[in-house]
Parts: structure tokens; C-alpha cells; sequence
């Protein structure tokens, strides 16, 4: 354990100090407060959940980012989000959504992906009749993938003691799971599937949450988010999605823990090599036995043009410069929060939406546009006789840098606008019926989220074995853990809290207060 000094270890109140309330920060500290941890948490913004927050304007309740919401299932292990809640003895009331996505593609290719498995396996099948066996093999593989997954509770891959218990557990699964490590969902693709317009489809089913193409795209995580969508479901938290990280933060005060908003971190405090605390804006010093960053890594341990990191550049572990020449921040967003009239959006809608006008636009400045419309779902988001549409298209900080004041408006109006028109295509109504308009632009992401660029999080620079190289939650500092979308398995709310019970459980090893027997 990290050895503090006599005087530092008089005003040490806390086991663990977490650095962000991000869905990675807060299923971290809700999991080390039930194992009976004191946990502080330090959040820069004045509420919690990060990327997965929700904030309030004129009676709307808006999704910072995330909506379309995996880990919400009842049973398996592989349903994160209601487990973590139910381990503070929290709960979330949840809606089912009938179907995850509608994709509207070039060529006219319009799908729907339905809860229900075999109704989208058939209609894809109806779409590319001569590769029925391509689609049925490559979807079946991720079922392969995913049955590994859910078979064993989730906990750290760095603790040898739990890799034994579930190997003893389920020792197929394990040797499943190695198996699939290294591998890229392209590469299962193209071993089956032939037809380059299907190809293309299975590219977009992985840049919509990977934000890369499926020969970039871990096989683990399609396994997970390509089953699991049909398993647990997509799930709509009632309320909003702000609502997670409002009753995960709920668990760890009910258990002791305490959260301070507004509370920027601007050091991780060293002695002797050792991570003992945090020194605040303020520069007020908080000490703990262990520290936890959520932020990004880049934000953590510098690169990619962070100047003032969490850690001291000189003590940068070359391990971490070695993670920056594999991934890159993959760009920001440019977002929409509209609160609109009820007769923008016509009967029968989907709630999510993906728009492509060409392939060879997906990986473009504002290629892809993403929709949701949560109201469908829970229509006490928004004032009666209103919806809410949040739509959002990747955009890069290096478009909006370096802006003066005057012509960053205009930019942000002026693609604002580009965006409307580009919902049009689904919503012809839309613009007429604009009660309320927020723009966000990778600059707003960056400030906000305290995020490096803004960035959705890290992207292969070059081409990876899978999952393989993505770091896990310590850190070459000693008492200093890395928890969130840049660390193993990557971005996305599910993604994340997966991080927090790892990142939990190693620090749990290093405290000795973990249970022996693997949870239910
Ligand atoms: C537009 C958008 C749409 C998305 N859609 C989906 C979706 O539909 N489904 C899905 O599953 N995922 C989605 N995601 C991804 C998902 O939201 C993220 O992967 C996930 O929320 C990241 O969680 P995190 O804990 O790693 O980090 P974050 O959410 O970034 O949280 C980090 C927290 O740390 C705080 N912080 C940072 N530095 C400091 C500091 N120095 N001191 C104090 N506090 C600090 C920040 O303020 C923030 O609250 C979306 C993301 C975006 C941006």
C-alpha cells in the first residue's frame, strides 16, 4: 500500500479519491463505498455523469450524450448498469425501446434493428438473399463472443485470483474470451460475408459506437453490443439518462461517501513515486491511500497537446507514451438539442436514427448524423405536446480552433443550420417547429466534459489486435488507477461501468476488501 508520511497520514480521511463523476468514476466509487471503502469524489461540473449526464432548460430535460442505453437487462452478467445501481441499493425505472437503431443509407438501404433477433436477422437476410450463411455465421459469432462474456461476472483481468475463480467457473468461456482478445470484427466479416455493400453495413453497425470501421472495431465489444442489444435490450432510463449517475451518487452518500462538484482537480499529488492525494484550483491538498482518474489519459498523463496534465510530465510512465502512439483521440461531436413541437415528428418514429448520404462519407468532417428522440419513449422529458430531438454528427476541435469569437458563431450557426436541413430528410417539418435550439460544438464538449479535444475517446491510430493493447485500470504510479472510456474495454455507458467494477475490484485486492466468493 502506498506509504504516506506521519503528517500527511493525520489528515488522510480517505481510502480512495476518485478524479471525475463520469459513469466510469461513479461505478468505481459506488463499488469501492459497498466493499465499505471512504470514498471521495471531485467532479469539475456542478453535476455528475459526464458524458452520460442530463441537464434542464425551459421544462426540457436533455441528454448531454448518451441515450441509447445497453447494460439495463435483468438477467446474465453482462448487464452492468443494474447491477452496479442495485449493489448501493439503487434502482432505475426503465423503458423498453422495441427497437436499438433505424439506419438510413446510402442506395436507399433502410433497416431497422429490432429487439427481437430473428426479426432483424430475417429482414437483413430478405435485404442480401445470396448471403444468408454470411449474415447467419458473422451475427453468430457475436452471440459466441457474447454467451463468453455473460457467463462470468465481470470483475479485473489484472487480479490472478479472480481469473482462477472464473476459470474454474466457466473455463470454456475464458478460453473463449482469449481467443476472440486479438481479433477485429472486420476480420470475422470478411471471412464470411462477401457482398461489399454488406461489408459497408457492417461497417456502419460498428462505427456507430466504436466511431471506426469493423477492421478497427474490437470483435469483443461487437460481441457485446450486437448481442446484447436482442439480450438485456436497449433500455431507456425513466426520467433521463442523468438519472443513473443521480442514483449511483445516492448509493455512495448512503454508504458514507461523499461528492464535491465544481471541484477541479489540477494535480495528482507524488511522494516518492507514489500517488498520496490531489491538489485542487484552490489549491486546497486532499489526501488518500489511492487516487482515481477519470478523466481521459491524455488529460491524466499529457499528449496530444495537453499542457497541464493531472500528473507532472516528468513523471510520466513510458508506458503511457508507448498507449499514446497506438490510439489517437477520435474527433468530438457537433451536437443539437432541440426542443420541438409535437407535429415535427411524425407517428410511429423510431426513437434513434443514423444518417449517411454516401459510404465514403462515414469517416468524414460531419459525415454521419445521429438522432434520438427520447420523448418517444419517456414523454415526461419535455413539456406536453413537445418532443425532444438530439442529434449529433462527428466533428473535429481542429475545425473550430483558432476561431475569433465573431467567426466561431457564425460556424457554429451557420453548420447548426446544415444539420437541421440534414434532418429534414427524416423530420420535413422540423424547422418550423424549433421551441428551444442548443448548439454544441467540440469546444463546448471540451469545456464541459473536461475532455482532451472534446474527444468521443480513443481510436486506433493504426491497425490493433483487437482489445488486446487497450490498457486496464493501474497505472506504472503506484496508488494511481486510470478508470473510464480510455481504458480496457473502451467507450460507451456499459463500456465504462465495466471499467469501474475492475478498476473497483483491483483497488479492492490492494485494500483487502474484497468478498472471496465472485458475486451471484
Ligand atoms: C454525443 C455522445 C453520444 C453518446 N451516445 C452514447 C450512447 O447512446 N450510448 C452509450 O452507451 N454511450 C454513448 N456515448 C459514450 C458514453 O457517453 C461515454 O463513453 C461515457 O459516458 C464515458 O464515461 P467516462 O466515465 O469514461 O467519462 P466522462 O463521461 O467524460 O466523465 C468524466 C468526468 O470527469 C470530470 N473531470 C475531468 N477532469 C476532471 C478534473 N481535473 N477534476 C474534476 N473532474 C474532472 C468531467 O467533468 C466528467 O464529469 C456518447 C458520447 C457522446 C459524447
Amino acid at each position: 500500500m502506498t506509504q504516506l508520511s506521519n503528517e500527511k497520514k493525520d489528515s488522510c480521511n480517505w481510502d480512495s479519491i476518485v478524479i471525475g463523476s463520469g459513469l466510469g468514476g461513479l461505478v468505481t466509487a459506488s463499488q469501492l463505498a459497498s466493499k465499505g471503502a471512504k470514498v471521495l469524489v471531485l467532479e469539475q461540473y456542478k453535476i455528475p455523469g459526464g458524458s452520460g449526464g442530463s441537464f434542464k432548460r425551459k421544462g426540457f430535460t436533455f441528454d448531454v450524450g448518451a441515450s441509447m442505453i445497453f447494460g439495463f437487462g435483468d438477467k446474465g452478467y453482462t448487464n452492468l448498469l443494474t447491477r452496479a445501481l442495485k449493489d448501493v441499493g439503487q434502482e432505475c425505472e426503465t423503458i423498453p425501446d422495441p427497437t436499438q437503431l433505424a439506419y438510413h443509407l446510402p442506395n436507399q438501404l433502410e433497416i431497422s434493428v429490432d429487439r427481437d433477433y430473428q426479426k432483424f436477422i430475417t429482414k437483413l437476410i430478405n435485404l442480401f438473399p445470396h448471403e444468408e450463411k454470411g449474415i447467419k455465421h458473422f451475427y453468430e459469432t457475436c452471440w459466441d463472443v457474447f454467451n463468453c462474456l455473460n457467463s462470468m461476472p465481470l470483475l479485473s483481468i489484472e487480479d490472478p485470483a479472480y481469473l482462477m475463480k472464473v476459470f474454474f467457473k466457466s473455463p470454456l468461456s475464458c478460453l473463449g474470451l482469449a481467443r476472440w482478445l486479438p481479433v477485429n470484427a472486420g476480420d470475422v466479416a470478411m471471412r464470411h460475408i462477401k457482398d461489399p455493400d454488406l461489408l459497408r453495413f457492417i461497417d456502419i453497425e460498428c462505427f456507430c459506437w466504436s466511431v471506426m470501421p469493423a477492421n478497427l472495431t474490437p470483435m469483443i465489444n461487437a460481441g457485446m453490443v450486437f448481442s446484447d442489444r436482442h439480450f438485456g435490450g436497449i433500455n431507456y432510463p425513466k426520467g433521463g439518462v442523468g438519472i443513473i449517475a443521480e442514483k449511483l451518487v445516492k448509493g455512495i452518500e448512503n454508504l458514507g461517501g461523499q461528492i464535491r462538484y465544481k471541484s477541479r482537480v489540477k494535480k495528482i499529488i507524488l511522494e516518492k513515486g507514489n500517488a498520496i492525494g490531489v491538489s485542487l484550483e484552490n489549491d486546497e491538498e486532499i489526501f488518500s491511500k489511492t487516487v482515481i482518474s477519470n478523466a481521459t489519459r491524455w488529460d491524466t498523463f499529457g499528449g496530444q497537446g495537453i499542457k497541464s496534465p493531472l500528473v507532472a510530465t516528468e513523471n510520466k510512465p513510458i508506458s503511457e507514451k508507448k498507449w499514446e502512439t497506438r490510439y489517437i483521440p477520435s474527433p468530438s461531436f457537433l451536437s443539437l438539442h432541440l426542443g420541438v413541437n409535437i407535429d415535427a415528428i411524425p407517428a410511429n418514429t423510431h426513437c434513434h436514427h443514423l444518417l449517411l448520404d454516401k459510404w465514403e462519407e462515414m469517416e468524414k468532417e460531419q459525415g454521419v448524423t445521429f438522432v434520438s428522440i427520447p420523448t418517444l419513449l419517456d414523454p415526461t422529458l419535455a413539456p406536453t405536446g413537445s418532443h425532444i430531438v438530439h442529434a449529433f454528427t462527428p466533428s473535429s476541435i481542429d475545425n473550430w480552433d483558432g476561431l475569433s469569437n465573431k467567426e466561431y458563431l457564425a460556424k457554429k450557426k451557420e453548420d447548426g443550420e446544415k444539420l437541421i436541413s440534414k434532418l429534414e430528410r427524416l423530420f420535413p417539418n422540423l424547422s418550423k417547429n424549433i421551441l428551444h435550439k442548443e448548439i454544441g460544438s467540440p469546444r463546448t464538449h471540451k469545456r464541459f466534459l473536461a475532455r482532451n479535444k472534446g474527444s468521443y475517446g480513443p481510436i486506433p491510430s493504426m491497425r490493433l489486435p483487437g482489445l488486446l493493447p487497450m490498457p486496464f485500470n493501474t497505472t506504472k504510479i503506484n496508488g494511481l488507477y486510470c478508470v473510464g472510456d480510455s481504458c480496457f474495454p473502451g467507450q460507451g455507458l456499459n463500456a465504462v461501468a465495466f471499467s469501474g467494477y475492475a478498476c473497483a475490484h483491483k483497488i479492492g485486492t490492494k485494500l483487502g476488501m474484497n468478498k472471496w466468493e465472485l458475486p451471484e
